[in-house]
């Protein structure tokens, strides 16, 4: 092996992807990382790590001349992209071999080639590989378009030519409304690229997007490592991706291979890269699938293609990096059926927010492979993209794969962020996917069945159970008695029935649960819904019990301090109440404050929130400067309280909406 040193210009799940996989080769590793990632899973697995710069992505991971540096200074051989970031950018590629170092990854030439829409859809033209019916030519005037949308058939696609991630990008149904569509599109595109130019082509119907894994090794050997479905999106970006695609045949999956290789063949290509392809739904058909654009990069999804090959796709990418050839021969039939989840922390049921802060227990389920980024403790950066984990299941047949993904996400725990974890449970059970009927716009369909929904009142009942009880059994048996918890002067409410109302907070919100006591010994109930133990999965974690149900998590906390042991509050108030970036720092280190100072504000979604204290204290430390960005739940000032002092739940927090 050439290569015996390789930095990873990268982050998360697919720099400690690459590390595994130049681990077993033998191949030393070096990762890098900006001030945000110090620490990271990625950092701490590599065997050495270099600080290239701050949180901001432009400064750090997106700086090639850093980037390159850092190779020079750890005299690595090869620097491998991964995805995103860097990957796909032409100059770099070019930097690199200028510089003596090897990118993993194809020439410039090729990355350079991809990077228009129209220009790609030319030399695809040319080389024979199929493209949507349409018109990608120069000429741009309103009448001449319109006349070849009318000769392509309605419904057609007007698409920015630079255009991507959907910007520019619009479906016409009607002649009728071609005009204003066109319009619209070319200020889109204008606005998003600096670049009006459009291009039409027939829009596609119940569309599936299929893709080919392509490799080749620079020696004149280019072969097709079979498809990957990739049809579950939502906003074009893939959610769950599969091999085979479902439905199909020997046949297509030979004509979409041939056409693939061609078009890794036209550009120059050495290396993985991905051909991507629409294809018409229902019965698969060999002459209705279109190129749509190549990835020049080791893709997200690579897992399955992997899972069905037997093939380790970076050890591969490695091996002709360094000058190896492919083996020979075709490869063999997908082997199987394997499926890809991407665990986000994001709140589908809020609009797919990110959501960032600390993870504060993450499990996985059995029986499947996980690519992760990050590990129990570590947070979930604002700064970058907010995956947690790939799940990806292998059986003998589709049926058996997602039903090992399904069980293995029933039985995976992620707590802290929100996380997309209900939303992907929904998805791998829904009838419509489990048919393979499903095309891109099963989710935009869907959306409803698929998020929102909440944890039950029972299993909220068994976490509040989990977190009342022992505390008043704890102090019934101080007070001499095991039935006697309601003598204790703790400020619980007696009510009618001669239970007790404990308040309780339930993901934030108030509600009470009542307390019991009878024959059996305490009982908890909420909503009348008896707790019942063993039901619920719960985990704690921060002192607070969560339940879990359907991969949905509450966090139940206790509102009443009182009825928490003395010293498991001593720095509320101290992390973050949300993401956001800190405005100014009140608390001074070694300076006294009295409740209701203000410690410190915190600005997030433009509204300004001042963090104060809610009991006497000394600031011990200040650990976060005005103008910083911290994650929810980061610590931003360590507290001593006065133990004398009284407490209440939480620091207080008041909102005031900024100047602007
Ligand atoms: P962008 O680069 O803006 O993401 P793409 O050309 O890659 O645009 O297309 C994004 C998505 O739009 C595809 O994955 C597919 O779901 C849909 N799409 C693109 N072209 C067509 C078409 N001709 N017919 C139907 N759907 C299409």
């Amino acid at each position: 092996m050439v290569i015996k040193r390789l930095l990873i210009a990268n982050r998360g799940e697919i720099a400690v992807r690459v590390i595994r996989t130049a681990r077993r080769m033998g191949v030393e590793t070096v990762a890098v990382f900006s001030e945000a990632d110090r620490g990271a899973m990625h950092v701490r697995h590599a065997d050495h790590a270099v600080l290239l710069g701050p949180a901001d992505a432009k400064l750090s991971y997106l700086d090639g001349n850093r980037v390159i540096q850092a190779a020079r200074d750890t005299q690595a051989d090869a620097i491998h992209p991964g995805y995103g970031f860097l990957s796909e950018n032409a100059k770099f590629a070019a930097d690199c071999a200028h510089e003596g170092l090897i990118f993993v990854g194809p020439p410039a030439a090729a990355i350079e080639a991809m990077g228009s829409k129209s220009e790609a859809k030319a030399v695809m033209e040319r080389a024979g590989v199929p493209i949507v019916p349409g018109y990608h030519g120069e000429m741009q005037d309103p009448a001449f378009l319109k006349r070849k949308a009318y000769e392509i058939g309605y419904p057609v696609l007007i698409k920015a030519v630079l255009g991507g991630g959907g910007k520019g990008m619009r479906r016409v149904d009607r002649v009728l409304d071609f005009d204003e569509a066109l319009a619209a599109a070319r200020r889109e595109a204008a606005a998003a690229f600096g670049d009006g130019r459009v291009l039409v082509e027939k829009f596609i119907q119940q569309p599936r997007h299929i893709e080919i894994q392509v490799f080749a090794d620079g020696k004149g050997s280019a072969v097709s490592l079979h498809e990957r479905d990739c049809s579950v999106q939502r906003r074009h970006q893939k959610v769950m991706e599969e091999a085979p695609a479902p439905g199909m045949t020997p046949q297509l999956r030979a004509a979409m291979g041939k056409a693939a290789t061609r078009a890794a063949q036209a550009v120059g290509y050495v290396g993985a890269g991905t051909v991507e392809f629409i294809v018409s739904g229902g019965a698969l058909d060999e002459n209705a699938f279109y190129f749509m654009e190549m990835n020049t990069r080791l893709q997200v999804e690579h897992p399955v293609t992997e899972l069905v090959s037997g093939f380790d796709l970076v050890e591969w990418q490695l091996r002709v990096a360094a000058g190896e050839a492919l083996p020979a021969g075709e490869p063999r039939p997908p082997r199987g059926h394997a499926v890809e989840v991407r665990l986000y922390a994001e709140d589908p049921d809020n609009n797919f927010l990110p959501s960032a802060g600390r993870i504060a227990a993450l499990e996985f389920g059995e029986g499947v492979r996980v690519d992760a980024g990050v590990e129990p403790g570590d947070e979930v950066s604002p700064h970058y993209d907010p995956m947690i984990a790939k799940l990806i299941a292998h059986g003998d047949d589709r049926d058996t794969a997602f039903e090992k993904l399904r069980t293995a996400l029933s039985q995976t725990v992620a707590i802290g962020p929100r996380t997309n974890l209900p939303f992907l449970s929904a998805i791998v059970t829904h009838p419509e996917v489990l048919s393979g009927q499903h095309d891109t716009g099963f989710v935009d369909r869907h959306l409803a069945e698929l998020t929102g929904g909440s944890v039950s009142n029972a299993a909220v009942a068994d976490a509040a159970a989990a977190l009342i009880i022992p505390v008043h059994s704890q102090r019934s048996a101080r007070a001499g008695g095991y039935d006697d918890p309601f003598d204790a002067q703790d400020g619980f409410r007696l009510s009618g029935d001669g239970g007790f109302d404990v308040p309780i907070m339930v993901d934030g919100d108030f509600q009470l649960a009542r307390l019991g006591a009878g024959a059996q010994g305490l009982s908890v109930a909420l909503g009348g819904v008896v707790a019942e133990p063993g039901r619920t999965k719960l985990i704690e974690a921060d002192g607070d019990v969560f339940a879990i149900e359907a991969g949905r998590a509450v966090r139940v906390s206790l509102v009443d301090q009182l009825s928490r042991s003395a010293d498991d509050d001593m720095d509320t108030g101290a992390h973050a109440p949300m993401h956001g970036r800190i405005v100014e720092i009140y608390a001074q280190v070694g300076v006294p404050f009295a409740a209701g100072d203000k410690l410190y504000a915190i600005e997030a979604m433009k509204m300004e929130h001042v963090v104060r204290a809610s009991r006497p204290g000394v600031v011990r430390d200040v650990l976060a400067q005005a103008g910083a960005q911290v994650a929810e739940g980061a610590e931003v000032v360590a507290l001593d309280h006065d133990t004398a002092g009284e407490k209440t739940a939480s620091e207080k927090t008041t909102s005031e909406k900024t100047a602007d």
